[in-house]
């Protein structure tokens, strides 16, 4: 740090991205991409689109909203699109917290938020999840705060069924809350259907995990016209090109190229479903995920000796290092030879140890 930065952030602590070795030679399980490329006709959009870059992109990104709000059946004033949705959360921060209205947030939940909260300079309340790692809802009725909760969380993939997230919303109207569904197309059901009802509602989604484009940088983010009104005033007050013709037409084509979408989803749920099975024969206890990640502890190895050893045999997952999960890592559901070569390692692993 220099002595020439300011004082407002002398105590930041950025999020820690999971590792991106450029050598290429692990199989890598530690950030919850789509082990598919994105589609042929995605990439086709792309291209044809890179043929304006010489011009700024339309900073309302016209034809991605059309599409987008035709798929999600909402108007095309209760979207806006951003630069992967970790800026849709930024924003949200930035909009919608202040000195009296702290985040609330859980313990164990999407690093990000609380690095949000520190550079927007707001307070934050985190409230411990229950002993199994899941969210009971009442703990975030009756509060003063705009509350953040990623369903299915991370990194633990417990999903709140839709009744549970429309209790939360409803006990909620003087506070908005703020659904990120990372990871909702891996099982879950979108809370979209609310927004029309409720006006203290945002959904964050995403196009990095399910859609295969997290190297595009694109996110969504739906909610009542005024709230999404709100979110612009922050776009249009910090970078109105916030998102890149090319990713824009990528997104067009990752929306209509459904097919291709629904398949890859389908193969994801059921590596996920049959790597539960194999790692409940290994000896592992893991959370009941509906995400497209496992978070799993081995009953013969810690969380930090399993990432260590399986780094060593060219397999990469996420390990936190936070004392309540430090038993555990995230296991990132790849392809079925990436899995298969996961549990490879695992058996190999546990064989060396005996
Ligand atoms: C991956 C992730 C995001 C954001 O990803 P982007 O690539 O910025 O769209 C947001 N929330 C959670 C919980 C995530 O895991």
């Amino acid at each position: 740090m220099s002595r020439f930065i300011s004082d407002k952030f002398k105590d930041l602590t950025p999020y820690v991205p999971g590792e991106q070795p450029k050598d290429l030679l692990y199989i890598k399980l530690n950030t919850n991409e789509s082990p598919f490329p994105p589609s042929p006709y995605t990439l086709r959009l792309m291209r044809q689109a890179a043929g304006n870059l010489s011009l700024y992109p339309d900073p309302e990104y016209t034809s991605l909203t059309f599409v987008a709000a035709e798929k999600f059946g909402i108007d095309e004033d209760e979207i806006l699109f951003t630069n992967g949705s970790d800026e849709a959360l930024n924003f949200a921060f930035a909009a919608f917290c202040d000195q009296n209205t702290p985040a609330i947030f859980p313990d164990i939940t999407y690093g990000f938020y609380e690095v949000f909260a520190k550079i927007n300079r707001v307070p934050y309340e985190v409230i411990p999840l229950k002993a199994d790692f899941s969210i009971d809802i009442n703990d975030y009725i009756n509060r003063k705060g705009t509350v953040f909760i990623a369903n299915p969380n991370a990194p633990t993939g417990i999903y709140l069924s839709l009744d549970k997230i429309e209790k939360l919303v409803a006990a909620n109207a003087k506070n908005i809350v703020v659904i990120d569904e990372a990871y909702i197309d891996f099982g879950g059901e979108s809370a979209v259907s609310l927004i029309k009802k409720y006006d203290n509602l945002l959904i964050t989604q995403t196009f990095s995990k399910s859609r295969s484009l997290a190297g595009a940088r694109l996110g969504m983010v739906i909610g009542s016209a005024e709230l999404i009104k709100d979110l612009k005033l922050i776009k249009y007050s910090t970078n109105p090109y916030n998102v890149s013709m090319t990713t824009a037409s990528a997104g067009v084509g990752a929306l209509l190229d459904t097919e291709y979408f629904e398949k890859n989803c389908e193969e994801i749920i059921a590596t996920r479903e049959n790597l539960k099975e194999q790692l409940k024969t290994l000896g592992f206890d893991f959370t009941d995920s509906k995400a497209n990640f496992l978070f799993a502890k081995s009953s013969a190895f810690g969380g930090e000796e399993l990432y260590l050893k399986l780094k060593e045999k060219g397999v990469l997952v996420r390990y936190f290092g936070k004392e309540r999960i430090k038993d555990y890592v995230r296991i990132t559901v790849g392809s079925k030879e990436e899995t298969a070569a996961l549990v490879a390692a695992i058996s190999e692993i546990m064989g060396e140890k005996k």
